[in-house]
Order: C-alpha cells, then sequence, then structure tokens
C-alpha cells in the first residue's frame, strides 16, 4: 500500500490517499491454495473537501511514481553509506 497526497484541481486541497495495488489471482495448483484475484483501489476515492471523485488510474500512476522515486532515494542513501 502507498500513500499519496492528491490535490484536488477543483478545490485545490490536499487529501491523503492510500492505493493498494491490484492482486493477481491464482487459479493454478491445490485448489486450497487458489483465491480470486482483487482489483485495485484508492481509499478515499473522492475529495475529502469537495466530493469531486478521483479518477484511479492517475492515482495509480502517482503511487507507482512515487514507489519508484523512494526506491531511487533509499538506493542513494545505501551508496552514501558505502563510501
Ligand atoms: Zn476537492
Amino acid at each position: 500500500m502507498t500513500t499519496i497526497t492528491w490535490t484536488c484541481p477543483v478545490c485545490n486541497k490536499d487529501t491523503k490517499v492510500d492505493c493498494y495495488p491490484p492482486v493477481e489471482a491464482r487459479t493454478y495448483g491445490d485448489p486450497l491454495d487458489c483465491y480470486p484475484g482483487e482489483d485495485a483501489y484508492i481509499d478515499p476515492d473522492e475529495c475529502h473537501h469537495c466530493d469531486t471523485p478521483l479518477d484511479i488510474d492517475t492515482i495509480l500512476e502517482q503511487a507507482s511514481e512515487k514507489d519508484a522515486a523512494d526506491e531511487e532515494y533509499y538506493e542513494s542513501l545505501k551508496e552514501d553509506e558505502e563510501d
């Protein structure tokens, strides 16, 4: 789960949004180990301030960009330690 800060284009206020990536279904092997996939979802799915619905694709894209940026940041910290 990734939390991003989304700025509403309508009221220009920030809302913290929890982003849950999709879960891939497992449909092979022991039937007891199988489970259905889950669609990605975001919480909340509308602006806290003016109830404008959020676009899940935009939010998930921001979340994956944030994840990539965080990863780069931690990589750079690691490199600093090695010096
Ligand atoms: Zn708003």
